[in-house]
């Protein structure tokens, strides 16, 4: 009987809403801020919230921020899904990390576990980006969301000299949810929390560095962007339009 319960996958997903949204400047943190009726943190939360391929979720929220979190946003809006609110660090990886550790407490005794990590500053995830991630992650243990540049991008030398321009058709623009087998990705984050390196700006490159583990590049929508500084807002309000 037992063995007829047992779940084959369990997936967690990991919302990062710690940041201090220094490049949106005003008093609401960017993550908090309204977007159709809702704080923008809300909209991947729901996302998941309604995904059959997500069993629970961690929300990280900025220090001091974890009682405003439980009350009004995991409360006010009822979001069962989430098991728990855990501090964020000084950096994103930081708080990757915090949330890693508390799902790491658990072991759901499913066949294959995997980890969603995505910003909550990204409103415009959907249940089919989450069906395609999850068919994906189950093949290559590890991808994530990207769409190609559409600009050309030259690397900088330090003084504002152009000292490089990589081929366009190479180029992807990053993007979240990222997904890992639980293993993988518990792993590569034990490793490099031995030391501290800022250079970490997404969760693939802990992969990438600590592991021979090649990850996978999901086309996303150019509709996914990360709410970063103003002219992102009225963007964001024609998307959500649009979805309604
Ligand atoms: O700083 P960046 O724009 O890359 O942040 C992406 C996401 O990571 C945002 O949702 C932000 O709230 C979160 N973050 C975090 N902890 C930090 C820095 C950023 O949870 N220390």
């Amino acid at each position: 009987m037992e063995m007829e319960n047992k779940k084959q996958t369990y997936c967690t997903a990991i919302v990062l809403a710690a940041g201090q949204g220094k490049r949106m400047g005003g008093n609401v943190l960017k993550q908090f801020l309204e977007l159709k009726g809702r704080p923008v943190i809300c909209h991947c939360l729901q996302a998941f919230e309604d995904s059959d391929k997500i069993d629970e979720v961690i929300l990280v929220a900025g220090e001091g921020k974890n009682e405003y979190c439980k009350k009004e946003i995991v409360e006010k809006y009822g979001f069962r899904k989430v098991m728990a609110i855990v501090e964020g660090g000084k950096e994103r990886y930081h708080s990757v990390w915090n949330a890693l550790q508390k799902a790491g407490e658990s072991d759901h005794g499913a066949d294959e576990e995997y980890i969603f990590i995505h910003d909550g500053a990204r409103p415009f995830l959907d249940a089919e980006m989450i069906d395609r991630g999850y068919e994906c992650v189950r093949k290559d243990k590890a991808c994530v969301f990207a769409m190609p540049v559409k600009d050309t991008i030259k690397v900088a030398d330090g003084n504002d000299y152009v000292c490089d321009t990589p081929n366009r058709a190479y180029l992807w623009q990053i993007q979240t949810p990222q997904i890992f087998e639980k293993t993988l990705i518990m792993q590569a984050y034990k490793s490099i929390m031995e030391y501290e390196d800022e250079t970490i700006t997404d969760d693939a490159m802990v992969v990438e560095k600590t592991t021979g583990r090649k990850v996978r590049l999901i086309k996303g929508s150019y509709e996914n962007i990360k709410i970063t500084t103003p002219e992102d807002l009225p963007i964001a309000e024609i998307f959500a339009e649009k979805r309604k």
